[in-house]
């Protein structure tokens, strides 16, 4: 490495985010120069299909024009402004009233903030400054799930299921944030025991968990629709079900945590639809603004705000706020992406290439490393077993998941090994030409890592 370079540098200064610090000393990073399209080019030129959409995000590829434009725009015409105080501004009230018109039923209000994290902390706070308001100081705890994740903030990391995110961090912060089991059928269905059954188990344990710390005590329970960070893992058939019946049996909220579904990653806008969930709070992030700028939105159902509304007759004011939330250049972005969305179609897009996607990653089953495939829509996640009839894992010190990443890199394909689950979250856009091409270059390092 010569010294002075960027990768010296990179090396010497950058604090790399969600890395083996250690590794990186040694080894530096991939430092990513250019996007064209679902492809992005390093400082060598190699290019690579971005078969995550880089963080589960970038739906529009990294080359639109138009998004471009839409943030030069807005920042010649007011590059900042608020919505503190009574202020605000043109573009977050356009985009307000646009989500609330295509938001599931009743969630008619909108709360933006920066990032994914920050707007499943703001549901934190919601979810307790409203059971202070309606008269259950109480009732606070939060229920997540294993392996789930919801965000870095002190308590949206709290409330992710994410042993590295806590550990050594002290956290999760206290006693109001519970988690029950990650529902990955394959790995943890007990023999002969049918997805419908697996679900119904599922539901059973967060009942008892309700019942153990008292109903009066649980606020809200938080879930992804497909979980991400948890190895884009598919929810079992029925699991939505059968948990939505518990929570509404013991008056407990439902925050749909669309940071990654939200915007068509399942084949429908939004994976609450999918899946039949009627979330009482949904956040979204990543695909609203195709991550071409950083914004999330907190979507509040009628119920809650009119709680918000008594709290400022009560206390003077709503006492919750961030200076980039609704940032009105990363609100023109997001208009534009939702346009976007809808004149070209990329609904009917992500449904027409999805079979292509997923039964192409089917097609991988018989290959000796793969145990399971999971999918809906653009995202899937592919189990890796050392014995796929007996469901043994391979060893966590063989890191068989960061082998087969490896070679992908080698290969020309970003994706995510989580443990041993190979995630894929390609841009929307992505061809079925393209689709072909990434499996292939996967199979390939399937290959070189058996
Ligand atoms: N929720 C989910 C489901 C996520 O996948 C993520 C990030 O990947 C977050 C929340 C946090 O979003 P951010 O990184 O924008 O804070």
């Amino acid at each position: 490495m010569r010294p002075n370079s960027l990768h010296a540098a990179d090396i010497a200064h950058m604090v790399h985010q969600q890395t083996d610090l250690d590794a990186h000393g040694r080894d530096g990073a991939i430092l990513i120069t250019r996007g064209e399209g679902c492809r992005v080019y390093d400082t060598e030129g190699k290019d690579y299909i971005e078969g995550m959409a880089a963080l589960w995000c970038a739906s529009l590829g990294f080359s639109e024009k138009r998004l471009a434009d839409a943030a030069y725009r807005q920042m010649l015409e007011l590059p900042y402004y608020h919505t503190f105080s009574g202020m605000g501004h043109a573009p977050s009230v356009r985009l307000a009233e646009k989500l609330a018109e295509i938001a599931p039923p009743g969630l008619n209000h909108v709360l933006f903030q920066s990032s994914g994290s920050e707007s499943n902390d703001a549901a934190i706070k919601i979810i307790w400054y409203f059971n202070n308001l309606i008269g259950r100081p109480h009732k606070k705890k939060l229920i997540g799930r294993l392996r789930g994740y919801h965000g870095n903030t002190v308590a949206a990391a709290s409330l992710s299921g994410q042993p590295l995110m806590h550990l050594d961090f002290d956290l999760p912060l206290s006693d109001r944030f519970l988690h029950i089991s990650n529902p990955n059928y394959y790995r943890e269905h007990t023999p002969g025991e049918t997805e419908d059954a697996f679900s119904a188990r599922m539901a059973a344990e967060l009942e008892q968990l309700i019942e153990r710390e008292g109903p009066e005590t649980i606020a809200a329970f938080f879930a992804e629709p497909v979980q991400g960070g948890g190895g884009a893992l598919t929810p079992p058939r029925g699991y939505f079900q059968a948990i939505q019946a518990v929570l509404k049996k013991h008056d407990i909220l439902f925050v749909a945590d669309e940071v990654i579904c939200g915007f068509g990653r399942t084949g429908n806008r939004w994976g609450s639809e999918t899946y039949g969930i009627q979330p009482d709070m949904l956040s979204c992030a990543k695909q609203l603004t195709a991550s071409y700028q950083p914004l999330s939105a907190l979507l509040i159902s009628d119920r809650i705000h009119a709680a918000l509304i008594e709290g400022s007759r009560k206390n003077g004011r709503f006492g919750h706020g961030f200076t980039y939330g609704g940032h009105p250049v990363a609100c023109a972005v997001a208009l534009e992406t939702l346009a976007i969305y809808e004149e070209r179609d990329i609904l009917g897009h992500v449904r027409a290439v999805s079979p292509v996607f997923l039964e192409g990653l089917e097609a991988l089953r018989e290959h000796p490393l793969v145990g399971d495939v999971r999918g809906v829509g653009l995202i899937a996640g592919v189990e890796l077993m050392a014995d796929k009839a007996a469901r043994t894992p391979f060893p966590v010190s063989a890191k068989v998941g960061q082998r087969v990443q490896d070679a992908c890199i080698a290969a020309g394909l970003i994706i995510r090994a989580i443990g041993d689950r190979m995630a894929f979250t390609p841009p929307l856009i992505i061809t079925a030409a393209e689709v072909q091409e990434m499996l292939l270059r996967f199979r390939r390092a399937l290959d070189d890592v058996w």
